[in-house]
């Protein structure tokens, strides 16, 4: 009996939810994995079923086992559509093999790919900004310089695509880390993240497996074959993000249930506050160069890419005089 599945009865338990006590066979835990996802999109209102639904397509296990799962959800919905987007930061020996996992996903499943990189959209590959003192002279990690710049590479290549909404695939893990990282910087006054939220001129952006735990993500990539890149980016370690990770996964780990717990618990109360002060949103309030509620002039995004633009200018303008006096130099001689 230990062996048996909660749900069908068969043998061969793969996977024990230790929130929920159930132990689930390979075929019942692939088709809760689904619905949950399914029951997801629905319990938040995250798609409309004319959508043109930009998938962030990293090739990392995450985004590929989401890309996977909607293609399956978009067949009930003819009138909906599906395209990836991939961004190319630029980080050699760590995004090509992921990028061939992303190519070929959308190969098989018939899905338009539209590929964006921070050299053709920046000017700068992640790789030179941290080569070339970029993220000292910003005193920022690469992390969030990165995440900065690939949140709008998305956005851009989305729009490109003619999409409705962007879907990430943001974890239960992840959303639950960012909230905590926002309360350790002394900012939770945000909006709940990955829930559609219309607003004119800007992207809705949605997370399905918001309500799904990373290592349930992990166990699905596992079943249906998805490609695991072995690794890790060199620049990862240095994040604010892994040790909140490291802390929140063992926490997990030794007290089952409390991710859920606590998204429920944080989300509850920015909704409440969110109504509080919904005039302060309803005050304008937008970013004047993207157009993102904002409660500044420009938003963080712009402020940043444009740091990042200005740095790289200077230089340019720098190296261009270097080059000029050689010449001259060179003329006298
Ligand atoms: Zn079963
Ligand atoms: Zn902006």
């Amino acid at each position: 009996m230990e062996n048996a599945c909660s749900r069908c009865g068969r043998a061969g338990v793969v996977y024990v939810r230790r929130y929920s006590g159930e132990r689930l066979c390979r075929a019942c835990f692939l088709e809760t994995f689904e619905r949950r996802v399914y029951r997801t999109i629905t319990r938040y209102d995250m798609l409309r079923e004319d959508d043109t639904i930009a998938v962030a397509l990293s090739g990392g296990k995450d985004s590929i086992a989401l890309l996977k799962v909607l293609a399956k959800i978009e067949r009930r919905f003819p009138r909906a559509r599906l395209v990836a987007v991939t961004v190319d930061e630029g980080i050699s020996g760590y995004r090509e093999e992921a990028l061939e996992y992303a190519r070929r996903v959308c190969e098989e499943l018939g899905v338009e790919q539209v590929l964006v990189s921070f050299s053709e959209l920046y000017g700068l590959t992640m790789d030179e900004a941290v080569r070339d003192g970029y993220l000292d002279e910003l005193g920022l990690g690469p992390c969030t310089v990165c995440g900065v710049m690939r949140r709008r590479a998305i956005e851009l290549g989305a729009m490109k695509a003619g999409a409705t909404v962007i879907a990430t695939a943001h974890t239960l893990d992840d959303i639950v880390q960012t909230y905590l990282m926002n309360l350790l910087r002394g900012d939770l006054n945000h909006q709940p993240l990955g829930l559609r939220r219309e607003s004119e001129g800007v992207l809705p952006r949605v997370s399905p497996f918001r309500l799904t735990p990373q290592r349930e993500v992990i166990l699905y990539a596992v079943y249906t074959g998805i490609p695991m890149q072995e690794v890790e980016c060199p620049y990862g370690h240095l994040s604010q993000r892994a040790l909140i990770r490291s802390f929140l996964t063992e926490f997990e780990e030794r007290f089952p249930g409390s991710l859920y717990a606590a998204l429920m618990a944080i989300e509850g109360r920015l909704i409440s506050g969110l109504q509080e002060d919904r005039k302060v949103g309803e005050g304008g309030g937008r970013c004047g160069v993207c157009g993102s509620p904002t409660f500044r002039e420009v938003c963080r995004s712009c402020e940043l890419i444009s740091q990042i633009a200005g740095i790289r200018a200077s230089r340019l303008r720098r190296s261009a005089a270097i080059v000029g006096d050689l010449m001259a130099g060179a003329r006298s001689a």
